[in-house]
């Protein structure tokens, strides 16, 4: 999943209307804020094994779950940084694929093979979320904005549009690790 995760963080705001938004945008995006950091590193991280198996989501959770709760004094937020975390995992075994553990079996519906399959799951998810924050009046009050729903809407879109191209388990980082593994073989 990919926008849909900013709208379950804004849906979230239902059980816990106090909660900052930016903990709960950072609880819902964690796990592939991870996946860039690796990717940038080179590092080879097929089905998300090393940021979306389920030990790794129970750590994030469990570091996210207590920092949040420590930082905004609240029991009830750090539980929900943490259950955004979980979310996550969920969501994205809908959309995608994912390796239980390190090395283990994928798990998923693995939508993004239909982008507009994927468009069809997120884009309500997102206009939900949206509408629900709007009649709450959330603040800050830009959240509800029509621009924001616009750009999150124009951002999925423009994702399903690249995954037409197809790499979405980072092959490319792992040809190139892969790469740079013979070749200290040979040497
Ligand atoms: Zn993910």
């Amino acid at each position: 999943m990919i926008v849909g995760h900013l709208g379950l963080a804004l849906g979230a705001r239902a059980v816990d209307r106090d909660a900052p938004l930016p903990w709960l945008v950072a609880a819902a995006v964690a796990p592939d804020v991870l996946d860039l950091g690796l990717a940038a590193g080179g590092v080879c991280n097929v089905g998300g094994e090393y940021t979306h198996s389920l030990a790794a989501i129970a750590i994030t959770a469990l570091v996210l779950g207590t920092a949040g709760g420590w930082a905004t004094r609240s029991g009830k937020t750090g539980l929900l940084v943490a259950a955004l975390v979980v979310s996550h995992l969920l969501a994205d075994y809908v959309t995608g694929i994912k390796a239980l553990w390190i090395g283990g079996p994928m798990v998923g519906l693995d939508l993004y093979r239909w982008p507009w399959a994927d468009f069809l799951i997120e884009a309500p998810i997102v206009v939900a979320a949206w509408w629900a924050a709007r009649r709450r009046g959330d603040r800050p009050r830009w959240v509800a904005s029509r621009f924001v729903l616009v750009a999150l809407l124009a951002g999925q879109l423009a994702a399903d549009v690249a995954m037409l191209g197809g790499d979405t388990e980072n092959r490319s980082v792992c040809a190139k690790a892969d790469l740079v593994d013979q070749a200290q073989k040979l040497f």
